[in-house]
């Protein structure tokens, strides 16, 4: 306690000294009558899977990789067959599984997400509209010995029966999204592991294409596979093996590794996906072929494969069927795309201190309209956001038409121009930063959302306005359907969509309402820098960013990630006496905020003096700003003094950047509005009334 007044004195310096209460005092005026001070935490749990992380040297408080950090690489080599009239793929795959951790693997855990098209397994609120069933799965080997699938599920091999007994190879859970493999001999560490599978899905369709974010195919014309193929989960050195479901809603956490995919379709169907194409003089046509020579010239959006060409010998080479072959090097998923009658333009972008990448566009030809403006939002959104954080990393972007219209996969988006800019933004998160989203989707769609507030204003050409986003946390703060931010977003229930997407953009609008959001975005490129290709959980992120910042904001980021708290802020008196004015500002919630006021002056009168903690923002107002420590001993009100000499104030401000969560921003102002207000009103909630002048 006392080394923290005493900080909170030297920050505070001579004038805001006096302004400080030695002391928290019991409150007795206010809407709400606190007879304890609040307890104001200024720091950030520590679970036990970060400290056991802190511990193994594998992470810790630099928010950097620590120098133990390792992670699980898997490469994939599969082969797949798509036969349109039963609407299934089969495949093999070989998985090269690289533990790269300094245990041994005694189980492996697999990700088996179309078996949420079988009706029976847990599900989320988005539920697929054709159950099938599931992913079949009719061999797998480790290291060349096979499982024995007929055989009784082993219960996950341990615990049952005699303890002493060997452990056999065996498997469990194959039906559900998340099945097991028990080891007869286990992964050691640092070594490589080789595991088979053949398996075959069924692509759900849905009314009219549509039903689910998964529906995979229209009719059996255009087929739009994702999580299609049987996945290792991840092992980290967090949990271990993540066991979570796929519901549906929340999201991936996968390995990184290389893919080399090669897909079969019937002659005349276009196939697009992620990674890169290997054998363009097998599956295209010459025509197609130097048209693409054609696509990194210019930003014109050029055509490969025209309405006009289709069938084999004029959408692609001829042929009964052909096999299409991609390579990717280093991504976290393989999604693709293939049509009867795809249309195929292309374009490019130029991405900073890299050069430019080909944009691809499939899609049918009835929905060429909703693609004319694709090719250029794709493009903005590859350019700004390689500007604003990291170049981007992969060789080219598609997007792909079809039922779902709005998903995401390495190089790939399911989407057209609707959700280009959103889309392309998740080749950063979770494409590049590999955070694990079923738990903390806030790490993806959050700062994706955050993001997309920024591209938006930059293609219409105006500076982005994030004021007022932080402010209008304060009207949801308190509902009891919201989860706080640290739960999983498996677990998020009805308000699992804040939860996700919402919040964060709130989060880092008072951020920048601290540090400023030009600081935010430059802290948040050196993350996105740092954890490429890794897996930062949100201790990462927050140790990182305080770093970056060079601040203390672990109470910032306790009150957001942790609780659903407000600081509803207010302005409660406002006394002059000589060429001093005493405002006396109340919080009324939990979360503390700095204390900044616009000070509005009458346009003439004597000399404005400056103060320490002022800046003035044009000739007549002035920003004054006290650190939130002056909250840090518990009080709930805090005088601050102005002295600016004897020029008469006109008007005072808490928080004008509405950066801030208050429940009623309208008790903000001084002199008091008289008359009706408005409290919550939308123009003000959208920021147009916020702002230093
Ligand atoms: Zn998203």
């Amino acid at each position: 306690m006392i080394r923290r007044i005493a900080l909170l004195l030297c920050l505070l310096g001579p004038i805001a000294l006096d302004g400080h209460q030695a002391s928290p005092a019991p409150d007795t005026h206010g809407p709400v009558n606190h007879t304890v001070p609040r307890a104001i935490r200024r720091d950030v749990p520590l679970t036990n899977s970060i400290r056991r992380a802190f511990d193994a040297g594998t992470r810790d408080t630099t928010g950097r990789p620590g120098p133990n950090y390792w992670q699980l690489q898997t490469d994939y080599t599969i082969e797949a067959r798509l036969d349109p009239s039963s609407q299934t793929i089969t495949g093999t795959e070989s998985i090269a599984v690289h533990n790269n951790s300094p245990q041994e693997l005694t189980e492996i855990v697999l990700r088996l997400d179309h078996n949420i098209f079988r009706g029976v397994v847990p599900r989320g609120t988005s539920v697929p509209a054709e159950n099938t069933d599931g992913m079949i799965v009719t061999r797998i080997a480790v290291n060349g010995e096979a499982v024995d699938l007929a055989a009784q599920p082993a219960g996950g091999g341990r615990g049952r029966g005699d303890a002493n007994a060997p452990k056999r190879l065996a498997a469990s859970g194959l039906d559900q999204t998340v099945g097991r493999l028990t080891l007869a001999n286990a992964i050691a560490a640092k070594s490589t592991a080789t595991l088979e599978i053949a398996w075959h899905t069924k692509l759900p369709g849905g009314p009219n294409g549509r039903g689910h974010r998964m529906t995979q195919r229209i009719d059996d014309t255009l087929f739009q596979p994702t999580q299609w193929f049987p996945r290792l989960a991840k092992f980290d050195d967090l949990r271990g093996w993540d066991t979570s479901l796929y519901l549906g809603p929340a999201e991936f956490y996968n390995n990184f590794g290389r893919f080399d995919v090669r897909i079969d379709v019937p002659g005349g169907w276009i196939v697009s996906g992620t990674g890169v194409l290997q054998n363009p003089q097998e599956v295209l046509t010459e025509k197609a072929r130097e048209r693409l020579a054609h696509v990194l010239e210019s930003d014109e959006v050029i055509t490969i494969v025209g309405e006009d060409e289709s069938g084999p010998g004029q959408s692609t080479a001829p042929g009964d069927r052909l096999v299409w072959h991609f390579t990717a090097d280093m991504v976290n998923d393989f999604a693709w795309a293939t049509a009867k009658n795809y249309v195929w333009r292309a374009t490019r972008a130029t991405i900073p201190g890299k050069g430019p990448v080909p944009i691809h566009m499939v899609y049918v030809p009835s929905h060429a309209n909703l693609y004319a403006n694709a090719g250029p939002i794709a493009r903005h959104a590859l350019e700004f956001y390689s500007k604003l954080w990291a170049p981007y990393p992969f060789p080219q972007l598609t997007m792909q038409d079809g039922p779902s219209a709005g998903m995401e996969y390495p190089m790939v988006i399911n989407s057209n121009q609707g959700a280009a800019d959103h889309e392309t933004g998740h080749q950063w998160w979770p494409m590049m930063v590999g955070t694990n989203e079923t738990w903390y989707g806030w790490m993806d769609e959050g700062f994706n959302q955050y993001m997309n507030i920024l591209s938006a204003a930059d293609a219409r050409g105006t500076a982005p306005n994030l004021n007022g986003l932080g402010q209008s946390y304060g009207r949801i703060s308190g509902d009891e359907n919201e989860p706080s931010m640290m739960w999983a977003a498996n677990n998020a229930g009805n308000m699992y969509s804040f939860q996700t997407y919402a919040k964060a953009p709130l989060m880092l609008s008072m951020l920048g309402g601290i540090v400023g959001d030009a600081e935010v975005q430059r802290a948040m490129s050196e993350y996105a820098k740092t954890w490429s290709f890794k897996h930062p959980s949100p201790w990462d992120f927050i140790f990182f960013m305080d770093r970056a910042l060079g601040r203390d904001l672990e109470w910032f980021w306790y009150y957001w990630l942790w609780t659903t708290e407000s600081v509803d802020g207010s302005i409660a008196d406002v006394k002059t006496s000589g060429s001093r004015t005493i405002v006396m500002v109340r919080q009324d919630g939990q979360m503390p905020s700095p204390v900044v006021l616009k000070v509005q002056f009458e346009p003439s009168g004597p000399a404005i003096k400056p103060m320490a903690n002022a800046k003035m923002v044009g000739d007549t107002t002035a920003i004054v700003t006290w650190p939130v420590d002056v909250w840090f001993i518990g009080n709930r009100t805090f005088q601050a003094t102005l002295d600016f000499g004897g020029r008469a104030i006109s008007a005072i401000t808490l928080d004008p950047g509405c950066r801030f969560p208050d429940r009623d921003p309208s008790d903000n102002v001084w002199p008091k509005k008289t008359g009706p207000t408005t409290p919550s009103s939308s123009a003000r909630s959208r920021g147009e009334t916020c702002g230093a002048e």
